[in-house]
């Protein structure tokens, strides 16, 4: 698959080949032409793919899955088509200075994130027209987008459903080997688990993951192997809390992303969020204790060796 190329996936439905294979800080967008309409889905697949694509000026309406930027980062180039967004994310869609105060945290870090969504994705404010719920439908010609209500990964994340082709557009449900990501104040661990079940409930016969190629087998299994990283990172955590450790302790370590090498100030922070939501997670069900100065493991819960 080469960035900008058009692979096609069923029917009227493509799959627009994102820059760096849409591996983050890009994504793959989802194109539909049908009934003489055309949507994209998830415009994040960087400048270089999406400038010919606006200067076409075929792109009627632009759907965006979620509000994180690397999925809208290309929305304004489309500003004559519809713009759609979750419901739930309405009121930060498209605002670079509100997007930052909700995802990282006000003050420098916000300025940190507006830095690196600018340069690095060519992120630009945009003004959406329209939002979508869980449980509405889209309709782009005769083909059926249905709305289903997956957060954990943000409080808005959304997948689509296409029930004429068993597919299942999944967005961050991307089944990489990185694993979730639920870095920021409204992400939840718990809804992650239950947002993988659910769209797994769906038997999908296709799943095109915005930052993976398409995937026609062995959905249970990368399913399971996507929820697994989850346990591997609690594991890593138990065998840090041999010793006494504080969150700050724990989020250097990084056991979520192995290091901090690119824009190390937001990826402590999201590591920090993301510990944060593993330890409380460990604290209820009793492999932790809280101590002075922070955590430590309960010993009947130390691995083996
Ligand atoms: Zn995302």
């Amino acid at each position: 698959m080469k960035p900008g190329e058009l692979v096609h996936l069923a029917g009227p439905v493509w799959l627009l080949v994102g820059q760096r294979q849409g591996a983050f800080p890009f994504c793959h967008g989802v194109l539909i032409e049908d009934g003489g309409v055309t949507a994209l889905v998830d415009p994040g697949c960087g400048p270089s793919v999406l400038e010919p694509l606006a200067a076409s000026g075929r792109v009627d309406m632009v759907i965006n899955s979620h509000t994180h930027p690397d999925h809208c980062s290309g929305n304004h180039f489309f500003t004559q088509a519809e713009i759609l967004v979750p419901q739930a994310g309405w009121e930060t869609a498209g605002d670079k200075t509100r997007l930052s105060e909700r995802l990282a945290r006000p003050g420098a870090l916000a300025r940190a994130w507006r830095e690196f969504v600018t340069l690095e994705m060519g992120f630009a404010d945009f003004r959406p027209t329209g939002t979508f719920a869980p449980g509405q439908e889209i309709k782009i010609g005769s083909t059926v987008l249905q709305v289903v209500g997956t957060p954990g990964h943000t409080a808005d994340h959304c997948c689509f459903w296409l029930p004429q082709h068993g597919m299942l557009l999944s967005a961050d449900i991307d089944l990489t080997p990185f694993g979730p990501f639920y870095g920021h104040r409204e992400s939840s661990l718990e809804q992650v688990r239950a947002s993988v079940e659910k769209v797994r409930r769906l038997r999908p016969r296709l799943l095109v993951s915005a930052h993976r190629e398409p995937m026609r087998q062995g959905l249970d299994q990368a399913m399971d192997d996507y929820l697994g990283v989850l346990d591997k990172r609690d594991r890593r955590l138990l065998r840090l809390l041999t010793k006494e450790c504080s969150l700050e302790d724990l989020a250097e370590a990084s056991p979520i992303y192995g290091a901090h090498r690119s824009r190390p100030e937001l990826t402590r922070y999201w590591e920090g969020k993301m510990v944060g939501q593993h330890l409380a997670a460990l604290l209820a069900q009793g492999h932790i204790q809280a101590t002075p100065r922070g955590y430590q493991a309960v010993p009947s819960s130390e691995p083996s060796p």
